[in-house]
């Protein structure tokens, strides 16, 4: 990866559609770690979410939903693509043909399962908790040093700032709902430390996080809980689905939906949990998008449901899909496949 870094003069990170923390704190990780040495820009496919937009670096992203010419221009300019959280091409929109249309070499950091071969230099662990644990180990493990220490200065990027610590920090807690699922070996709680020493503040970043929604989102959550929430109670699973009018009632923004699937998980008997959105069909297309995030506990995969029914995939424990068309028939389509692919 240094090779491939130390060849490069314009890169490009690229993180998936629809950025969670995870998607942010690693390619910003990266961003912060390569700016002073490289010509270095993050892309996102659409909008991140409003309370990750206090994230260290975040104004600096390129939105490519609403900046098409110029992150095109970047895309074919660049020599290194750094791709981080995502498995598929496909995960980052129009933008995968086109970074697959540019020879320059790809580097992959994820923790998905099963990576499409498309990158030169692969870094995938699935057993880790995020992608940001994997970027701080390829950064920093080794030379255990940060900001305070006067040898930190090295070839080939920064040491572990604050910043860079924020980051992957936030990537970690997210992607474990705050260290309870997916963080049960140590290593975790000894990157964490590092993390802290650098200067982390981590009741401020949860607070940023989890603490700073609005009003509407939180009149949302207990709407659809109240409402909107059927169980199925034979195979312990549960469904919310909410459509584009309903969402307009509570003038639904990105990201007020993260974090509703899986708070079903909370019943004593509930192992599954599936949520759906209506996304309004875009001016020409004909169809509305309906997002479908799926949860799972312990040992019930819910991917292969995810991956075969409707065309996503993800985790054993958590992933995503979509269909074309409407809730109802999103909801049909569920009830027809959940007994073949689901535990009693
Ligand atoms: P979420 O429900 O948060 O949108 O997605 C949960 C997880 O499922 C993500 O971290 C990602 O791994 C996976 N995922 C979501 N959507 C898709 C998709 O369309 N395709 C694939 N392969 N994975 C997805
Ligand atoms: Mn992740």
């Amino acid at each position: 990866m240094k090779e491939l870094i130390e060849k490069a003069q314009h890169i490009v990170i690229f993180t998936h559609m629809a950025p969670d923390g995870d998607a942010m704190g690693s390619s910003l990780a990266l961003w912060h770690w390569l700016k002073g040495l490289r010509d270095v820009t993050v892309i996102v496919p659409n909008a991140y979410p409003s309370f990750l937009a206090w994230m260290p670096g975040a104004d600096q992203i390129r939105i490519y939903e609403k900046e098409n010419a110029a992150c095109d221009k970047l895309i074919a300019e660049a020599d290194l693509f750094i791709c981080t959280d995502f498995n598929d091409p496909k995960r980052i929109g129009p933008m995968g043909e086109k970074m697959l249309a540019n020879p320059a070499k790809k580097i992959l950091i994820d923790h998905h399962l099963n990576p499409v071969d498309f990158a030169d230099e692969v870094h995938s662990e699935p057993e880790a908790s995020s992608s940001c644990e994997i970027v701080y180990k390829l950064l920093f493990q080794e030379e255990r040093i940060n900001a305070a220490e006067p040898q930190c200065k090295r070839a080939h990027g920064t040491c572990l700032t604050t910043d860079i610590a924020t980051c992957i920090y936030t990537g970690l807690m997210t992607d474990t709902g705050n260290f309870s699922y997916n963080s049960a070996r140590c290593e975790i709680y000894e990157i964490v430390a590092e993390l802290v020493r650098a200067g982390v503040e981590k009741e401020k970043v949860y607070d940023a996080v989890f603490n700073q929604y609005s009003t509407d989102r939180m009149r949302l959550t207990g709407y659809a809980l109240y409402r909107k929430m059927r169980i199925y109670p034979e195979h312990h699973l549960a469904l919310i689905t909410l459509d584009a009018n309903e969402l307009d009632r509570f003038h639904y923004q990105p990201g007020d939906c993260e974090g509703l699937v899986n708070m079903p998980l909370q019943i004593g008997d509930v192992y599954y949990s599936v949520c759906m959105r209506e996304e309004r069909a875009k001016p020409g297309t004909p169809k509305s998008r309906i997002r479908i995030s799926f949860r799972s506990q312990g040992d019930r995969p819910v991917n292969i449901w995810a991956g075969e029914v409707f065309h996503g995939g993800g985790h054993m424990n958590a992933s995503g899909g979509e269909i074309f068309g409407t809730i109802d028939q999103a909801v049909a389509l569920f009830e027809q496949t959940y007994s073949k692919y689901l535990k009693k």
